[in-house]
């Protein structure tokens, strides 16, 4: 398993511009809540879930099964 940031560099950076003005919370997601906070709970269970491979839900980090 491993995990890598997306190769499009424009998208990694309007994603980390987002979370920089969150203050870390997913720029995706209208809600401030702890489970929000990247990682994000929902990519960490993906990343727990061996089945799944493919981007989190911003599409910064991508998930390698093997
Ligand atoms: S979806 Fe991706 S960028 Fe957004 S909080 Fe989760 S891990 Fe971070």
């Amino acid at each position: 398993m491993k995990i890598t940031l997306n190769p499009d560099a424009e998208i990694v950076r309007i994603v980390k511009e987002g979370l920089e003005k969150t203050g870390g919370y997913c720029p995706c997601r209208r809600e401030r809540k702890e489970e929000y906070k990247c990682m994000c709970d929902e990519f960490k269970a993906q990343i727990n879930d061996p089945e799944f491979e493919g981007y989190c839900h911003c599409m910064l980090y991508y998930k390698h099964k093997d």
